[in-house]
C-alpha cells in the first residue's frame, strides 16, 4: 500500500514533501518520488494521503498502486 507519483504530471512544485508524516517523498534533481517500503498512504495519520491532499495537480499527479 502506497502511493505513486506520475512523472509526467508532476511540476516539482514541492508542495506534498513537508507534509509527509513519513518522510517518504524524496527529491533528487528536481525528481519527486515516493519511497514504497515506506509510505503508508497516511493510514493512522490523516482520512486521506496527505501528498494527494497537497498535490495543485491531484489525483492525475498522485495515484494509488
Ligand atoms: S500517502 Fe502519506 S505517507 Fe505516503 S507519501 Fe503521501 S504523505 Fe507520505
Ligand atoms: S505536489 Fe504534486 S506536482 Fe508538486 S512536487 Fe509533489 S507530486 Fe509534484
Amino acid at each position: 500500500m502506497a502511493m505513486k507519483i506520475i512523472q509526467a504530471e508532476c511540476t516539482s512544485c514541492g508542495d506534498c514533501k513537508p507534509v509527509c508524516p513519513t518522510t517518504s517523498i524524496t527529491d533528487k534533481g528536481g525528481i519527486y518520488k515516493i519511497n514504497v517500503e515506506t509510505c503508508t498512504e497516511c493510514e493512522g495519520e490523516h482520512d486521506s494521503p496527505a501528498c494527494l491532499d497537497a498535490c495543485p495537480a491531484g489525483e492525475a499527479c498522485i495515484v494509488y498502486l
